[in-house]
């Protein structure tokens, strides 16, 4: 049997059988199981952000694994305490209050105990949003194909058009305990609101009394070109959600309220048995401290601008949207998942979040040269779908 039999015969379908098998990666190169080379242009899905295997987080896993693996939450441990305390300094906060988890999903759902402790449970989120696939984080996803088999879901949540700043207006009232919003809608399709909107919300939030959440799990830690993706809109959120980027490609989550406005749990109130664990923080801190030694976000900043005007050149792509090195290509036809399965044959790794959108979100390492080879294979893969 290969591993596509070996797959679906042992595994749940909700992915469906994924085409090929990766056994190894370096930086921005993944091989499959016959040896074939992929230029990898997703990184795990907006995760992995110095790439695959890199030297720093190579060394920190295997550090901290023979070292300690596990305490439980029972017990402190450095490496937890250290990426705490390098959170507070990124939010440039010093009352932020991080809960540590293991997923996106997690991390929302704390965000969403949190609001309970308002003593209000309405929640705002917006239609086309993405917030996890648990329950309470699926309550706030404003998707309803994904939504719908599993209804009754967590009553009091409203969704609102993203961007719509009068929907929103409307929509808040002192009853609204948080509105939780991504800076860009990443699973919808790389959508990006309009200058000022997050400005306008946090004024809406702040007259109702109005917790205001951003989901920073695929904006943040670097994506944008800023550390947490709302930087540019010069707001401070009363939490932040966490993880993909997080922990440098090792499972990890995070919860952070910022300032004094946001609720805070008292012991006993929530936990996660592997939640932080050491080697997922030893992981991020090696990953932000190299980060931050080598300015990686400017350098993020100019791979996107040399991506958006190189990309919005190539015949077929109406516009290039998003920010830094999350980017949504569109098209000019509803051809993206073509455009993906071909790119996979071309070797080249891609999405397609939405019929007429490719999504990349590369590792932040991505060179140059790694740069101008996509955008050649990425046309001669639209150039293939869209002429044969
Ligand atoms: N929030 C956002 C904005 C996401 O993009 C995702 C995943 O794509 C999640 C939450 C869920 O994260 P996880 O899959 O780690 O639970």
């Amino acid at each position: 049997m290969n591993n596509q039999d070996r797959w679906h015969a042992a595994m749940q379908n909700n992915y469906g059988v994924p085409p090929i098998t990766l056994v190894k990666g370096k930086g921005a190169e993944v091989w499959d199981e016959n040896g074939k080379r992929y230029l990898d242009f997703l990184g795990g899905i907006a995760t992995n952000v110095l790439g695959h295997a890199h030297p720093v987080i190579v060394k920190a896993v295997n550090g901290q694994v023979g070292k300690l693996a596990h305490v439980s939450n029972l017990y402190s441990h450095k490496p937890g305490i250290e990426l705490a305390e390098k959170l507070q300094d990124l939010t440039n906060d010093a009352t932020a209050r991080v809960f540590f988890c293991n997923s996106g999903a997690e991390a929302n759902e704390a965000a969403i105990k949190i609001s309970r402790l308002t003593g209000r449970n309405q929640i705002i989120a917006a239609a086309g949003g993405f917030h996890g696939r648990t329950t309470g984080a699926l309550s706030i996803t404003g998707q309803d194909a994904k939504r719908a088999p599993f209804e009754p879901l967590l009553s009091g949540v409203k969704f609102v058009q993203y961007g719509d700043v009068l929907a929103m207006r409307k929509a808040v009232s002192k009853n609204t305990a948080m509105v939780i919003l991504e800076a860009i809608q990443g699973e919808n399709g790389v959508v990006v609101p309009d200058p000022g909107y997050l400005r306008k919300v946090r004024a809406i939030c702040d007259q109702n009394g109005t917790l205001l959440a951003i989901d920073a799990v695929q904006t943040g830690m670097g994506r944008t070109g800023e550390w947490f993706g709302y930087e540019s809109e010069g707001i401070k959120p009363d939490i932040i959600t966490l993880a993909k980027g997080l922990g440098g490609g090792l499972p990890l989550g995070a919860m952070i309220t910022l300032g004094e406005k946001s609720p805070a749990f008292k012991p006993g109130e929530h936990g996660s048995t592997f939640g932080g664990n050491p080697i997922s923080c030893a992981a991020a801190n090696a990953a932000i401290d190299y980060m931050v030694k080598k300015e990686l976000l400017k350098k993020v900043a100019s791979s996107g601008k040399y991506l958006r005007v190189m990309l919005a050149k190539v015949p077929g792509v109406v516009e290039v949207r998003g920010r830094g090195l999350l980017l949504g290509i569109v098209l000019d036809s509803n051809v993206a998942t073509a455009v993906a399965t071909k790119a996979m044959s071309n070797g080249l790794l891609i999405n397609a979040p939405a019929k007429n959108v490719i999504r990349i979100a590369p590792p932040l390492i991505v060179s140059k040269k790694e740069l101008g080879e996509f955008v050649k294979v990425f046309a001669r893969t639209l150039n293939e779908v869209l002429n044969g």
